[in-house]
């Protein structure tokens, strides 16, 4: 086991039962105030420690990492001196906050290092290059299918055969929090001859988790899948905002367009995949058989429960979705040694989305889409209001955690408010 992954380990620092931070998680992020940062901190309970100074007062020393790693406004630069040496900053960091006597004791009264994470901003901590949207839960991909083109054969022929996906705009993607104003744009409308422009009237969310690329390759390499998670650094939760009626009538031939570049929502902490290791699973059985370069060996999905809330302005919300990463069709390796097959290149900071996680009842339907069925239910929301798909002052967050042996590891939210169309 990893030794920052110990189930028994407790901080120094309060967390909460229900808290996404225990000591075992230590993800990474960036944070600022008005007289410090940007800066890259991990996060224990409700407090961000701000790694700069712990680097400065020489809590970090003998770990050969520059501290002028930390004065940045992302990550990159951190994850770019490879697993081996993040990894034995979070066994520091874990050191340093672990309530048993150690040799980092009497740090207590150094506590400058440690805020509320309420008196921070946090940034998005990442500079995305590319972003890649995949397609790779079969729940979705059939519900859709069946939704858009034909009940009985709802899969396109190649989709059991490689991991759907299409080249995203990282332009747009915003950390958690950034209000979303509603797209404008060319939609059909039933029945008509002819398109309109206007504000978006099919406004959805989708519920994905995306992971961080953490190691380049050269153009013209493949990553082989048995080393694909050496190049995967941790992930994050990704909120896919669609515009299904801009979405179903710009998407022939080539497919998603300005539908679903307007905004993509991501939680501000990197989840290291190290802190997942406890939620390996197996992942569904593959049939027919992939070819060989798509072959995996071994746990490679991770169980982890997501739920999505709409609140509705000035009201209670409402959680409409329960779902879980576990049942993904293609796992992140798939994904990986699948983008890399051609020979074409990834760097840090890159972003690969999940895709929709539907699961296979209707309550763990990850889109609204989904959950409405092409408009055809409503929802009733706690004030009274029904929702098919997403009105303005409509907030919705995702939220995303593994449990096991007493300890939860999360990663925080991915929230976002809808505004009017500008
Ligand atoms: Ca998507």
């Amino acid at each position: 086991m990893i030794k920052a992954n110990n189930p028994k380990l407790t901080s120094w620092v309060e967390v909460g039962k229900d808290s996404d931070f225990p000591i075992q998680n230590l993800p990474f992020g960036v944070f600022k105030t008005n007289n410090a940062g940007p800066r890259v901190c991990t996060r224990i309970g409700d407090y961000i420690v701000d790694l700069y100074t712990l680097s400065n007062v020489g809590l970090l020393e003998g770990l050969d990492i520059k501290k002028s790693v930390f004065l940045n406004k992302t990550i990159n630069k951190l994850i770019s001196l490879g697993k081996e040496k993040t990894s034995q900053l979070r066994e520091r960091l874990s050191d340093i906050l672990n309530k048993e006597p150690n040799r980092w004791q009497g740090i207590k009264t150094a506590t400058d290092f440690l805020r509320p994470v309420s008196s921070v901003e946090l940034l998005l901590p990442l500079k995305i290059g590319d972003y890649t949207d995949f397609y790779s839960s079969i729940e979705h991909a059939t519900n859709v299918g069946m939704m858009f083109r034909d009940p009985e054969n709802a899969l396109l022929p190649n989709w059991r055969h490689l991991p759907v996906g299409y080249h995203g705009r990282a332009s747009s993607i915003v950390v958690s929090g950034t209000p979303i104003h509603r797209p404008k744009g060319q939609m059909m409308p039933k029945g008509a001859d002819n398109p309109v422009f206007g504000p978006c009237r099919l406004l959805d969310f989708e519920l994905e988790m995306a992971f961080v690329v953490g190691k380049p390759t050269s153009l013209g390499q493949t990553i082989p899948i048995e080393e694909a998670e050496d190049y995967i650094f941790g992930m994050m939760l990704f909120n896919d905002w669609s515009a299904r009626d801009i979405q179903k009538w710009e998407y022939v031939p080539l497919g998603p367009f300005l539908g679903k570049n307007f905004g993509s929502t991501v939680s501000p902490w990197v989840v290291t995949l190290e802190a997942l290791e406890p939620f390996r699973v197996a992942g569904p059985v593959q049939d027919p058989e992939v070819l060989p370069y798509l072959r995996s060996k071994g746990e490679k999905n991770y169980d982890i429960q997501l739920e999505v809330n709409i609140q509705p302005e000035g009201s209670a919300g409402k959680v409409v979705s329960r779902s879980n990463f576990k049942y993904m069709y293609w796992n992140m390796c798939q994904q990986l040694a699948h983008h890399t097959v051609n020979g074409c290149n990834v760097n840090i900071g890159d972003l690969c989305a999940s895709g929709t996680i539907s699961g296979p009842t209707p309550d763990s339907y990850g889109s609204m889409l989904e959950i409405s069925w092409a408009g055809s239910k409503t929802i009733e929301m706690p004030d009274g209001s029904e929702r098919k798909f997403l009105k303005d002052g409509d907030t919705v967050t995702m939220k995303g955690w593994g449990e096991k042996d007493g300890v939860r590891i999360g990663f925080g939210e991915a929230s976002g408010k809808i505004l009017p169309a500008l």
